[in-house]
């Protein structure tokens, strides 16, 4: 284990290192640990890592160590599935080069004002951070030029695959120089991103962060045995006796998430939904009053809520058990961020039952029983 690199080991600028600080953030987590020197070094990496473990710094160092600040090219290109992430890792990136004179950098977005995005393009980022669909337009209509960029990132691959932009992706590698340094960061490795490695990134190093129960220390997690029809009083039960405030409710489904926010709401519990048919307005500001505490409860799909990053979130029911095992993973990592612990439940009924021992197999977590 490289347990011992320090961000002074890493050979980072005085800059870096002071927003670092300014941050609080004092250890490198074991993905940056990995792929910072290799991408320092201009190393192409394919990164299989759990989502909560530190990647946006991972890629988002390399990259203002090494931006020329005078040149008027975009430099690197950072795509991710979804708007949200591309406005957090545009806000991460901006305090990390806190103290970088001269750093811009963009987003260009669905869902907002192309008018407004071209003017800041036209003010010269060096780094764009983005969606595919709304990148590619913007190439198209020759309002963007990547064609210089020295580094993309392809963040949460394996979800940018699920929302179908495969074929985005591949025109973006066409767009871009054939020397270019790639990052991938993917949760999970399906075939169809083993194809893009090989087809785009045959030089590449491979880094594995293997999720494990390890990577939650911070976690307790609980198994909470109810029929289906008492999840929910089962949940305000519990938020009762835990004294739990800021949480959020998972479901596999958009029906399901209205269903039970409006029962939360009808109980009493100040409560708010959020799945992918919801527009991007109030998708934003949702999220704002979240972090705002404007509000107790997020009643969430996995889309939606997949690398939301706030930080003071004490616990995660999952009202639904998740249909993949590494969701339950991906789920439980939105609690207990940023050096906190957090509570994960997950109401198992009957019928759930198969799916969450299989979860337990897989993830090897060990969760506890919960008596209400
Ligand atoms: P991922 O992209 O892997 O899901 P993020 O990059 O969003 O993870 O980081 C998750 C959280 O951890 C963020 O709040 C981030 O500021 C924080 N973080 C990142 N690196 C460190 C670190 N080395 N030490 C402590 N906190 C960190
Ligand atoms: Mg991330």
């Amino acid at each position: 284990m490289s347990e011992e690199i320090t961000f002074a080991d890493l050979d980072l600028s005085p800059e870096v290192m002071d927003s670092l600080k300014k941050m609080g953030v004092k250890r490198p987590t074991t993905i940056q640990q990995k792929a910072i020197p290799l991408m320092m070094d201009n190393i192409s990496v394919i990164a299989k890592a759990p989502t909560g473990t530190g990647k946006t710094f991972a890629f988002g160092i390399p990259i203002l160590e090494y931006l020329n600040l005078d040149s008027k090219f975009v430099q690197a290109l950072i795509l991710c599935p979804t708007r949200e992430l591309a406005l957090q890792i545009t806000t991460e990136l901006k305090s990390l080069a806190k103290y970088i004179k001269g750093f811009r950098v963009t987003a260009l977005i669905g869902g907002q004002s192309m008018r407004l995005q071209t003017e800041r393009v036209q003010k010269n980022p060096q780094v764009i951070v983005a969606t595919p669909g709304r990148l590619i337009d913007m190439v198209g209509r020759k309002l963007v030029d990547i064609s210089q960029i020295y580094t993309l990132v392809l963040d949460e691959a394996d979800e940018m695959l699920k929302m179908g932009f495969i074929n985005d992706i591949r025109k973006v590698m066409a767009l871009t120089p054939k020397d270019k340094q790639i990052a991938l960061f993917s949760a999970t490795m399906p075939r169809e991103i083993q194809n893009i490695t090989w087809e785009f990134m045959s030089d590449a190093a491979e880094i594995d962060v293997m999720p494990k129960a390890e990577d939650h220390p911070d976690i307790d997690q609980y198994i909470v045995e109810c029929p289906e029809k008492d999840k929910l009083s089962a949940i305000i039960r519990i938020m009762a006796k835990e004294d739990l405030r800021k949480t959020i409710v998972f479901c596999n489904t958009k029906n399901t998430t209205s269903k039970v926010g409006e029962m939360l709401t009808h109980a009493g519990v100040s409560a708010r939904v959020l799945h992918g048919d919801i527009g991007q307005g109030t998708r934003n500001k949702v999220m704002d009053q979240y972090r705002a505490d404007k509000f107790d409860v997020l009643v969430a799909t996995d889309v939606v809520a997949r690398g939301i990053d706030v930080d003071d979130i004490e616990a995660i029911f999952n009202y639904d058990i998740p249909k993949e095992n590494e969701l339950y993973l991906h789920r439980i990592g939105r609690t207990a961020r940023a050096g906190k612990s957090g509570k994960a439940f997950s109401l198992v009924a009957y019928l759930d039952r198969p799916r969450m021992e299989e979860i337990i197999r897989y993830t090897k977590t060990d969760p506890k029983p919960y008596e209400i």
